[in-house]
């Protein structure tokens, strides 16, 4: 329980500065806040900020989540699951109970966590989940719009490739622990209770690791550059957090390895907009396209065009619709919203003006007029 003894000397809420009763919305925007000041990708090469970033992303990592938040209040108001006992605090902290006979063990066993983890049998080696990963990912709109399988350079806990995550030294194997027989957690009877606790030989770990691998120092997992292959899905949005199952830091004692959660930033377009699966388009026209209708072209996001009808009378600032010219995802077929802006030129040569004079001679009632009369 590695991660527990973690838990109990770290306070995370101190870490994003929040305090211990914040929302969870609180604790993502402090969180949000401090990973985007800290990210590696604005600081290269500045170790002190890489590390507050990871600091963060562990704290939220579980403060983040409100299953785990819980589990971790209770570990820092009660004491972490299966061994771990501040020097010299006597008494039941840190034991797990596995009483049989009435309900007191239920009871206890619960308010030491051992209810959630489906029994005791392992109390100091379970296996534990890897680490989430986080990492960001800036897209152009187009490749948002279309998604893309990319390649994403990131630091994070990984493998050892020294010794494949053994924790032991190339040519050697980690040896399984004669006092515990690998179960991490030694039995105590005492009459009606039955203790156990981890086993000391091996720290709980199940493991003995004479030859300790000079890559990891026997741990298995080292940080280090590696490159993830990940498909981002058709239409995601500038924000959203992508979840790549199992490509995260790896588990311990045979735990599964976390995800890797990639947030996307998408670039703004210079000619496109989105609402959801919609794109969005402003097209000029002129007076007379718009006042005797008429076919225009529309750009589209694939770089060519669509033929829109205009009918004779449509308005500047009226929108219309082209079908399944927006984001096409699997699950949904979005539209391109067309805008239609009524260009007025800023010169009129002589013909134009002698025309344009010639419509505001025929113009019998203003539009003007109208909205006068009207109040
Ligand atoms: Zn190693
Ligand atoms: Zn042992």
């Amino acid at each position: 329980m590695a991660a527990q003894r973690e838990w109990y000397e770290k306070d995370y809420y101190k870490v994003l500065g929040v305090s211990e009763t914040a929302t969870a919305k609180d604790i993502t925007k402090a969180y949000r806040k401090l990973a985007r000041d800290n990210h590696p990708d604005t600081h290269p090469g500045d170790d002190a900020a890489e590390e507050r970033f990871k600091e963060v992303s562990t704290a939220y990592d579980v403060l983040g989540d409100d299953a785990k938040r819980k589990e971790y209040d209770e570990v820092r108001k009660y004491g972490p699951v299966g061994g771990f006992t501040r020097d010299g605090a006597a008494g039941q902290q840190g034991y797990n109970f596995n009483v049989g006979a009435d309900g007191l063990g239920d009871l206890l066993g619960q308010m030491f966590g051992r209810g959630r983890r489906g029994g005791g049998s392992s109390a100091g080696a379970g296996p534990t989940r890897g680490a989430d990963v986080e990492a960001t990912l800036t897209l152009d709109f187009p490749d948002a719009a279309t998604g893309l399988t990319t390649t994403l350079h990131l630091t994070s806990d990984a493998q050892c490739t020294t010794c494949g995550g053994s924790g032991a030294r190339p040519g050697t194997q980690p040896k399984v622990c004669s006092q515990c027989g690998g179960r991490g957690v030694v039995d105590d009877n005492q009459g009606f209770f039955s203790f156990s606790s981890p086993c000391r030989a091996c720290a709980g770990n199940g493991v003995i690791i004479d030859n300790p691998c000079p890559g990891c120092r026997g741990s298995g997992v080292e940080h280090r550059p590696r490159d993830v292959q990940a498909r981002i899905p058709a239409g995601v949005a500038d924000g959203q957090r992508i979840r790549l199952k199992g490509r995260g830091a790896p588990g311990r004692n045979g735990g599964p390895p976390g995800d890797l959660i990639v947030e996307c930033h998408v670039a703004p377009h210079k000619l496109f907009g989105r609402d959801g699966h919609n794109l969005t388009v402003r097209v000029p026209v002129t007076f007379a396209e718009a006042a005797l209708g008429g076919d225009i072209d529309v750009p589209t996001l694939d770089g060519s065009s669509v033929v829109l009808r205009l009918k004779p009378g449509t308005q500047s600032g009226s929108r219309h619709r082209v079908k399944g010219k927006g984001i096409v995802t699997p699950k949904h077929t979005g539209d391109l919203i067309v805008t239609v802006d009524v260009h007025v030129p800023a010169h009129l040569n002589a013909e134009q003006r002698a025309a344009v004079e010639a419509l505001a001679a025929a113009t019998t009632v203003s539009p003007r007029a109208r909205l006068e009369g009207r109040s």
